[in-house]
């Protein structure tokens, strides 16, 4: 058995260098991109451990063309009757378009040279590629030829070339161009080379400017010295060899030693026009160079490479495929995680980046700069690859706060304060403690959802706002004279408490405080807001505001609560900002309560309160799903008095409702007729602009009258036509209206309040009235009519 050697030295030689005092490569720089000869379908499909059938090599073509290469070598036609049908294929199938010259390889030798003409036969652009082994070793072990056999070998075939090109172009009216390849020239004396390639330009006959020029393909066929000496031998090759416009000097390197790509970065910088190689590095050995990586290295330049790869992932999945070979996960530009940080520092400076080169790009857009992109880590933007911005950021242990509140950004939009990043941070640390993998996107952000009972009904907590109306209150204690009146806010909603809506009511400085202050009475929830901040997510009609609350438990000392170790974060999004500001508070008290039992709803009649009055609301909220209006509450509330006052002020919740629909007439069978009824109305607008005009038949104490008024809408078009009925005026004070039910049984329900004043009473009498309908319009209307025949109206006789 073998092992390492203690000297080296003892088995292996170095490369000789060559001397080059003049050379002018290093200090040259990338312009433009090479030619590129794709060779996948040739030397990459030769190295397969299972060669690409028809159909993959036919995938395999279409994909170069598709991806830009007007250079590809499609087979050693000669080797095979696989290989010469699939080029057949291509040319009677009329695959290969006009600007795309096809390559076939041949050996000199007679009968080969003779078979790769009959496979191209009839193809309009044809690069013939003839090589033989020019290296010492070659020369001296394997074909036992001098120098000058070596050398007549090559002319002589050369010669055969010509005359079958001038042949096939005059019978076929093919284009040709030739290749020679010195194969094995990294190991070959570089004078010898420069010596055969003159040899074979003078057999060719043919070189000349253009697409006339000759081609001479300089092989690494075995990566056997440092990449400056390739391109050393290049630079010497470029500068010694005759008419050199009169050449294209092409590489192939291999990656015998892992620097393919440096070594065809530098042969370029030394002189030459073109490079063959395959996508992803495919081929013998450690493979050909890999185009793919050389094209992407000139793009991160700024150079266009001339090559398309906007769709990275479609490249990698046929070539992978095709070649049945993965792609490793660190592959340059093409690899899974090569756009992925792990690391907590990596992600911070990352997220930093996206957020500074976001402004930047903002003011280039306004100062009509080009927009450059500059990030810590990443060379390339993902998404010219077609990739996105998931990968670039993943989260294993190693991973901190700034990589997850990036993700949380990137996927829910939501810029987290950094407080709340380090409490989101613990549950993902315990969660991939837990489980011992990496976290997905889909992991975190639903993990994000669970914690603060974000996004939508799915994730809704115990608590959840379902209505609300803050409404600013002069501050009821007197205050110093100099100062202007504090004014307070009072949070009226309606909230779901363990799938049971209720209404809750509160008061406080701020929508939030009032919220706070409602829980605390109707819930027994005590807390106190500790750090509030907000932003806007989106721009113009579709922004949205997003908040985020943390809230301690309350204590008697107000310094202790402000220092509390615990606390809970809640988020709220709304296109409303102060209802934004309300989910946030309810997303953390979510968090506070955890499963801790909640005061029940109670029904108690027998104080004159504002609790027994929300009490009320909440139970018809429940059994109506009426939402109704404040003002109307302590209206509703004197009559359930008055009806309680019987039963020792003990209501039953059926009682309640009953109650209600009997008062108001709401969608009882059994309603008693009203004195203002509507039979049938119809609309017209009015002459004059904006106004609307109504006509209907309208029961009056029984009897039928056709009428009509005008108004400034439906309902004061309605009261216009009532008025044509009675003494006195009836005026609108409030009106609501809110949807219930979902989806075709969806309806309107309308609250009215009207006044009614009337020459001879002194005082004002108002009324409510409550309608439902699957018209708006007409629920209004009704409402309207209700309130009317709940007031003491005066008609006056018919005309
Ligand atoms: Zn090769």
């Amino acid at each position: 058995m073998g092992c390492m050697l203690i000297d080296p030295s003892q088995k292996y030689k170095p490369y000789t260098p060559l001397k080059l005092d003049d050379r002018t490569w290093p200090t040259k720089t990338f312009t433009k991109a090479p030619i590129w000869l794709s060779t996948d379908l040739r030397d990459g499909n030769q190295a397969l451990a299972n060669p690409m059938t028809a159909d993959q090599k036919l995938t395999f073509f279409r994909l170069l063309v598709k991806s830009g290469f007007k250079e590809i070598e499609i087979a050693y036609p000669a080797a095979s009757d696989t290989e010469f049908a699939f080029v057949r294929y291509l040319i009677e199938h009329n695959e290969i378009p006009d600007d795309v010259w096809i390559q076939v390889l041949t050996p000199a030798r007679e009968e080969l040279i003779t078979r790769t003409f009959e496979a191209v036969a009839g193809a309009k652009h044809v690069i013939i590629h003839m090589y033989n082994a020019t290296c010492p070793m070659f020369r001296d072990v394997v074909f036992k030829n001098s120098k000058e056999q070596t050398i007549g070998l090559a002319v002589r075939h050369t010669i055969l070339v010509r005359d079958l090109t001038d042949q096939y172009a005059a019978s076929h009216g093919t284009t040709f161009r030739y290749e020679y390849s010195p194969e094995t020239f990294s190991q070959t004396e570089v004078q010898f080379s420069v010596a055969i390639c003159d040899a074979v330009k003078t057999a060719w006959a043919k070189a000349g400017t253009g697409n006339e020029r000759i081609i001479f393909n300089l092989p690494a066929t075995v990566e056997v010295g440092p990449p400056n000496h390739y391109a050393d031998q290049i630079e010497y090759f470029c500068t010694h060899i005759s008419e050199r416009e009169k050449i294209v000097v092409s590489l192939h390197p291999h990656n015998d030693r892992g620097t393919g790509i440096a070594a065809a970065e530098l042969a370029v910088l030394a002189g030459a026009d073109r490079i063959e190689g395959c996508l992803f590095g495919n081929g013998e050995r450690t493979g050909n160079v890999d185009i793919v990586n050389l094209a992407l290295n000139l793009y991160t330049q700024g150079i266009p490479p001339r090559l398309d790869f906007s769709d990275i992932q479609s490249v990698i999945d046929i070539v992978t495929k095709c070649n049945d070979i993965l792609i490793h996960p660190r592959h340059p530009y093409a690899g899974e995680l090569v756009f992925t940080a792990f690391s907590g520092s990596h992600q911070d400076a990352v997220k930093k980046g996206f957020e500074e080169q976001a402004e930047r790009h903002a003011r280039n857009l306004a100062s009509g700069e080009p927009q450059m992109w500059d990030m810590p880590y990443l060379p390339l933007d993902p998404a010219d690859l077609g990739c996105s911005y998931e990968a670039v950021i993943r989260v294993n242990s190693q991973s901190g706060k700034g990589g997850i509140a990036y993700l949380v950004k990137q996927h829910l939009h939501l810029d987290l304060p950094r407080k709340m990043q380090i409490a989101f941070y613990q549950v993902i640390q315990k969660i991939s403690d837990r489980e011992a993998r990496e976290m997905t996107v889909e992991d975190i952000t639903t993990a994000f959802r669970n914690t603060y009972y974000f996004g939508g009904p799915k994730y809704e907590g115990r608590l959840a706002l379902k209505s609300f109306s803050v409404t600013v209150e002069a501050s009821p204690e007197p205050l110093g004279t100099d100062e202007a009146p504090d004014e307070r806010r009072r949070f009226d909603g309606t909230v779901s408490v363990d799938g049971m809506l209720r209404v809750i009511r509160g008061d406080g400085n701020g929508p939030i405080s009032s919220l706070l202050d409602a829980i605390r009475t109707h819930l027994d929830i005590d807390l106190t807001l500790r750090e509030y901040s907000e932003h806007t997510i989106g721009v113009g009609e579709n922004a949205k505001a997003a908040s985020y609350i943390e809230l301690v438990a309350t204590t008697d000392n107000v310094k202790e609560t402000r220092s509390a170790s615990q606390s809970w974060w809640g988020v709220g999004v709304d296109s409303d900002i102060a209802a934004s500001g309300l989910r946030a508070v309810l997303s953390a008290v979510n968090s506070a309560i955890g499963d801790r039992p909640l005061p029940e709803l109670k029904l108690n009649v027998g104080f004159d309160s504002p609790m027994c009055q929300a009490d009320i609301a909440n139970a018809l909220v429940n059994s109506l799903k009426l939402q109704l209006p404040r003002r109307f509450q302590p209206s509703f509330f004197e009559v359930v008095q008055r009806a309680a006052r019987d039963s020792g002020g003990q209501i039953s919740y059926e009682d309640l409702t009953q109650l209600f629909q009997d008062t108001y007439g709401y969608e009882t069978e059994t309603a008693k007729q009203c004195r203002f009824e509507l039979q049938s109305f119809d609309f017209a607008k009015s002459s004059v602009a904006g106004r609307r005009q109504i006509t209907a038949e309208l029961l009056v104490d029984g009897e039928v009258r056709s009428v009509s008024g005008e108004g400034n809408g439906p309902l004061s078009a309605a009261l216009a036509a009532l008025h044509t009925q009675i003494s006195g005026t009836l005026s609108i004070r409030e009106y609501t209206e809110h949807s219930v039910g979902e989806g075709a049984e969806v309806k309107a329900v309308s609250f009215v309040e009207l006044v009614y004043e009337v020459e001879g009473k002194t005082k004002k009498e108002s009324a409510w009235g409550v309608s439902s309908d699957s018209d708006i319009t007409a629920s209004g209307l009704q409402a309207v009519m209700k309130a009317a025949s709940s007031l003491n109206v005066v008609t006056s006789k018919s005309a």
